[in-house]
């Protein structure tokens, strides 16, 4: 295989409903097309993936939630999420969604979250850990149905969750969803994240909770920047989050504060050259950002709908910018200090990548 493929990766900025294979979104489409409560030449469209601006993202979005947001098409999709991320050898995934309620179909915030924690625990093929007990770094910590057998032939991720806040949502519902990863600490949930259409909603809005999720020692990684907003993106970068995603519409004085906080940032290179908010990757502040030596980490945003994988990320900054392997490595490795997990799964990181180094030589 390719270097790309073979390195150990860690993925810190991967959504749920936009991490879904092409095979399995045609498929529900085709079910629900067939029961008429969708159009299925609507979802058709959806595959072709076409360059698409942002706001036509959240349109699409809209239309894979009504495809999948039911338990068991939530397990379903994240087994298979993160057993795509293993066979590319991503070795640790900060998995986040969106906890959604849906009355018609019995489903809380609470109910959708056991589906997703269903979904790790389905997986077979890889060793799943996502910190399920309490003495995390120890081994042994999977659960009992991943680890039957094998052991040694199997590939291992780590997999923690973070819990999105949607844009769309009041400050309680935003106080909901850090209530519910504070209940699930000890089922691998470590942060918050604030996403969905820029356009919408108010920093004020959504600050209570991620304040109160901070002080709860939950981590905190917000999107920002996607759209031109000095005000919020000087206000989020005030707030100091563990990490922004993004930071496509930063200005001098952003730049200068970011990089004085030295907040890292989740670059996601296809995701923004697709929704046109990047104009062509060799313009993109990813080159200042590693020049100047900021902590960045190199991620997917959504696999699916940007028809994108890490491996690919990582060989698109390798050519775009000129980056030699040994390098890339390195880059790969530093995210580990940029986890939202704890030192226990540093440390076996730390060791993955070190028996890695030789591996690649
Ligand atoms: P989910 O949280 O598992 O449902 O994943 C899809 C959701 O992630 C979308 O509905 C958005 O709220 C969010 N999302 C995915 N990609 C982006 C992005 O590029 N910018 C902002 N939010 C995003």
């Amino acid at each position: 295989g390719n270097w790309w493929q073979m390195m150990p990766k860690v993925e810190l900025h991967a959504h749920l409903n936009g991490s879904i294979r092409d095979t399995t979104l045609l498929e529900l489409a085709r079910e629900l097309g067939e029961k008429g409560s969708i159009v299925f030449s609507d979802v058709e469209q959806v595959i072709m993936k076409n360059d698409r601006s942002l706001r036509e993202v959240f349109k699409l979005f809209d239309l894979i939630h009504l495809i999948t947001t039911d338990h068991k098409t939530v397990t379903r999709i994240t087994k298979e999420v993160i057993e795509d991320f293993a066979a590319e050898n991503v070795v640790y995934l900060e998995l986040r969604t969106t906890p959604k309620r849906n009355a018609s179909i019995g489903m809380s915030k609470e109910s959708y979250l056991q589906a997703v924690l269903e979904g790790l625990m389905a997986v077979k093929n890889v060793d799943v850990d996502f910190g399920q007990e309490v003495n995390e770094g120890s081994t042994g910590n999977s659960h009992p149905t991943n680890d039957v057998c094998c052991l040694s032939n199997k590939k291992k991720i780590y997999v923690r969750l973070l819990l999105s806040i949607d844009r769309r949502e009041s400050t309680e519902a935003a106080m909901e969803t850090v209530e519910l990863a504070l209940r699930l600490k000890r089922s691998g949930v470590v942060g918050i994240d604030l996403s969905g259409n820029p356009a919408i909603g108010e920093w004020k809005t959504f600050l209570p909770a991620l304040k109160f999720a901070k002080e709860e020692g939950l981590s905190v990684t917000l999107h920002c920047g996607e759209v031109p907003n000095s005000q919020e993106v000087h206000a989020m970068l005030d707030f100091i989050p563990g990490r922004i995603g993004h930071a496509c519409f930063l200005e001098e004085d952003h730049w200068r504060k970011l990089k004085s906080y030295k907040i890292p940032v989740e670059i996601c290179l296809t995701s923004n050259i697709r929704t046109e908010s990047i104009s062509s990757v060799d313009v993109h502040h990813f080159a200042d950002l590693y020049e100047s030596r900021h902590p960045i980490t190199l991620c997917t945003d959504d696999s699916g709908v940007f028809s994108t994988s890490l491996s690919n990320e990582f060989v698109l900054a390798a050519s775009t910018f000129g980056i030699g392997k040994k390098e890339m490595y390195e880059l790969a490795r530093d995210a580990i200090n940029f986890i939202f997990g704890g030192d226990g799964v540093k440390e076996k990181l730390e060791e993955i990548f070190a028996s890695a180094a030789v591996e690649l030589e």
